[in-house]
């Protein structure tokens, strides 16, 4: 991988150079929240944000979108436009989430729709520093080697900007005055000195290892209805987390014009109904239920399928469920009086 420095009082002309090469999002701030949004130059956006309320994947698999026209005599698939989209200021975990997508869209049987859209896709991370609402540490995504184009990590004067993908390489060799490669050995030094006390800021810890095992081993306790009987099913914690992705399919039929659409759109196990089949049988037709297919899937199967969890420490649960049901809250009840032992295991 290759490592360059940009002077931050170059990093408003890096932005300027990015929104002639496609349609440039970043981190924009609205009232107190903050979203990714379409931007053209650096006044408009706010890099010192703790978390955007939807991550990247509003890029890759949109809430709601046609991906087929179809009448009585043919079927057509609907791309989206081949433009270039630029996302700017990705955070670690935000990156993390995208890996694991790719993994589920593009390993073995590749969704087309989501491969168009990923294809277009330039991914520029951007260094952050947690708030107490950070996992990320725990899940191991707190720093990320591969899956951006670029990735800046912002020091003192300037950043280093590491490169990690051709995409990312030509848009450095395109824009050759803004960047060096004169990495010195104090750039080096302040960059070890950042990362350590980066580190050292994290608050939450959770012990993720062991949690494919506690989780089996409380697989019927009464912890589960307590998270059911507060549960709202109002689908949140799906819409928000950058790894939730799944989908419903819906055919809309103009019956008169003998012509339709079909319809994705994201869904979450946390609703009502996510385990109807044909026939009027609910697989999980209680909130417990429902809860438990939630944490079961990103905190034990997941593990043991793919050695991680789909849970990247982003936080956006903890920030956003109304009833206080997270990744946390749910591994501090199912650890139990064990908890604050293991997390204190944890730091050593
Ligand atoms: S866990 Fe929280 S965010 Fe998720 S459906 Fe229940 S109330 Fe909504
Ligand atoms: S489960 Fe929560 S902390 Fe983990 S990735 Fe999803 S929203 Fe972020």
């Amino acid at each position: 991988m290759k490592t360059y420095k940009l002077p931050k009082d170059k990093f408003p002309n890096f932005i300027n150079f990015l929104s002639n090469k496609g349609n440039l999002y970043g981190p924009v701030k609205q009232k107190d929240q903050h979203s990714f949004e379409q931007v053209n130059e650096y006044s408009e956006m706010d890099f010192n944000y703790q978390r955007t309320i939807l991550g990247i994947k509003k890029f890759l698999t949109p809430p709601r979108y046609i991906t087929q026209k179809f009448d009585s005599e043919s079927v057509e698939d609907i791309f989206p436009q081949s433009e270039t989209n630029i996302v700017l200021g990705i955070h670690p975990c935000d990156i993390h989430a995208v890996k694991i997508l790719d993994k589920l869209f593009l390993d073995n049987i590749k969704d087309p729709y989501y491969e168009s859209r990923r294809n277009n896709l330039i991914l520029v991370g951007h260094s952050c520093l947690p708030d107490k609402n950070c996992i990320c540490q725990s899940t191991g995504t707190d720093i990320v080697e591969d899956g951006f184009d670029l990735f800046l990590t912002e020091l003192e004067n300037h950043y280093l900007v590491w490169v990690g993908s051709s995409k990312g390489l030509y848009l450095i060799a395109s824009a050759e005055n803004l960047f060096s490669e004169d990495i010195t050995k104090e750039d080096i030094a302040e960059y070890i000195r950042w990362q350590k006390s980066r580190s050292e800021m994290f608050e939450t810890s959770i012990p993720f290892k062991y949690m494919p095992d506690i989780i089996h081993l409380n697989y019927d306790s009464d912890v589960w209805d307590e998270f059911g009987d507060k549960c709202l099913s109002c689908g949140v914690c799906s819409l928000v987390c950058p790894t939730c992705n799944c989908f419903n399919v819906e055919d809309k039929i103009v019956m008169s014009a003998d012509k339709g659409v079909r319809e994705r759109m994201l869904d979450s196990c946390t609703l009502p109904g996510y385990s109807l089949v044909a026939g009027g049988h609910d697989f999980r037709p209680n909130r417990t239920q429902r809860i438990k297919l939630y944490y079961t899937h990103k905190l034990k199967e997941y593990i043991g399928k793919w050695g991680q969890p789909a849970c990247v420490g982003c936080g956006r649960c903890v920030s956003y469920c109304p009833v206080d049901i997270n990744v946390v809250t749910i591994s501090q009840a199912l650890f139990s009086d064990v908890y604050e032992e293991m997390v204190c295991d944890n730091n050593e």
